[in-house]
């Protein structure tokens, strides 16, 4: 039986950094996937700054497009565009920048194995091909889709959205830019995204919105002058979002990224979290291999602190821009509140209550609306975790 410090299921943005940052710290890993890479992921395959400055390497090899420009829009109505002071998101696809980390795991020492059968997770190993896999600490890292949480008792029943997006002919005008066409899809939004030979245009929402998201993909591009009947690897997947005090890690085992149901509740995002999940874990599992922590208990406080706040916040945008659309829409619009976005983009802020000034006024203001809506961010700054 082979015997490793670490296994890590799925190798994503989360499991693949996770892999890295623990191979680098001198642990022996083992980082496995079933699909066989490069392989793609239904994403629009932005990477925010705050997420690409928590790595210790660059992405610059992957990225196609820089945005500092965003453009806003209500229901098709009224718009507002805003220039930021430096790239507030990096533009990737998720072929090349999955492959791209699995590859930085692999040169840091990890044992990558990709294209596996991953058939029993336990909290002290794998069964992986057939070959049993003894491991001291195991990170569930499959994604929403994957079965590591449950095998692992973790991660509780996560609250789902949906999202479809699709590529289509390179356009100029979108260059340099975020397109975000807010509440056209019920507790979501349309975006267009631009890459290096194509745009990326993709909306998403309540899972209640899925019979309809075709629909809703077509007017995104109709209302942006592109033709829908262009559209090429048009794909669904899910979005998976933790309810208030699940359980993410115990004894040896924990789940991280969208395994633990870390997505933003409002931008669908789930890169950052992605990534900060994979630091707070490795942190927590290598006091557990030097001896210094009997368990993973203190990553989940650790997301308490540095993730819960956003998810807290995160609801909150969504149910202000659902219930209260054009007054949330009319404080967006402000100025102030663009200042709080960038810096929270560019991770100069970690979580909105952490503005100053006029900026922090703004999202008070945002928050007050949000809690006239009956807050769901509420039971999440009340849990335990
Ligand atoms: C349409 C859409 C657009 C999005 N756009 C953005 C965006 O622009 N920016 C952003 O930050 N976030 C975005 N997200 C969210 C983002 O894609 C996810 O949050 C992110 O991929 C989570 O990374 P992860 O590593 O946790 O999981 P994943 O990226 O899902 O990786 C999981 C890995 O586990 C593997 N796996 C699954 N099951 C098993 C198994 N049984 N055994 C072994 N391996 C397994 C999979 O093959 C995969 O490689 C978007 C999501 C959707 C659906």
């Amino acid at each position: 039986m082979s015997a490793f410090d670490v296994a890590v299921v799925g190798a994503g943005p989360a499991g693949s950094t996770a892999a890295y940052r623990l191979a680098s710290a001198g642990a022996s890993v083992l980082l496995v996937d079933r699909a066989t890479f490069p392989r793609d992921k239904p994403c629009g395959g932005g990477v925010t700054m705050r997420a690409a400055r928590l790595l210790p390497f660059s992405l610059y090899p992957v990225v196609e497009d820089r945005v500092t420009r965003l453009e806003c829009r209500l229901r098709y109505g009224p718009r507002f565009e805003r220039r930021a002071r430096q790239p507030i998101v990096l533009m990737t696809q998720r072929r090349r920048l999955d492959h791209f980390l699995l590859e930085q795991a692999a040169a840091a020492g990890a044992d990558v194995r990709d294209g596996v059968k991953v058939t029993d997770v336990r909290p002290d190993g794998l069964t992986v091909d057939g070959e049993e896999i003894s491991a001291r600490i195991v990170l569930g890292a499959d994604g929403c889709n994957g079965t590591a949480a449950r095998a692992l008792d973790l991660g509780g029943d996560p609250v789902h959205g949906v999202a479809l997006e699709a590529n289509y002919p390179y356009d100029a005008r979108f260059a340099g830019a975020m397109v975000i066409e807010i509440a056209v899809v019920r507790g979501g939004y349309g975006w267009i995204f631009p890459k290096g030979d194509h745009v990326n245009v993709g909306v998403g929402g309540d899972a209640s919105e899925g019979p309809r998201l075709r629909e809703h993909l077509a007017r995104v591009c109709r209302e942006h002058g592109i033709d829908p009947d262009t559209a090429t690897e048009t794909r669904g997947y899910r979005l998976p979002m933790r309810r208030p005090g699940s359980p993410l890690a115990r004894g040896t085992a924990a789940v991280i990224g969208d395994a633990a149901g870390l997505v933003d509740p409002f931008s669908g995002d789930g890169m950052y979290e992605g990534f900060l999940s994979a630091q707070l874990a490795a942190e927590a599992a290598l006091r557990v291999l030097s001896g210094h922590a009997a368990g993973l208990e203190p990553y989940e406080d650790a997301v308490a602190r540095r993730i819960t706040p956003l998810t807290a916040a995160g609801w909150g945008a969504k149910i202000a821009f659902e219930r209260f659309p054009r007054t949330t829409f009319g404080l967006a619009r402000l100025p102030v509140t663009f200042r709080a976005l960038e810096k929270l983009l560019l991770g100069e802020i970690g979580q909105p209550g952490d503005a100053h000034g006029l900026e922090k006024g703004a999202m008070r203001l945002i928050y007050a609306v949000a809690r006239r809506a009956g807050d769901p961010g509420r039971a999440y700054r009340a849990a335990p975790a």
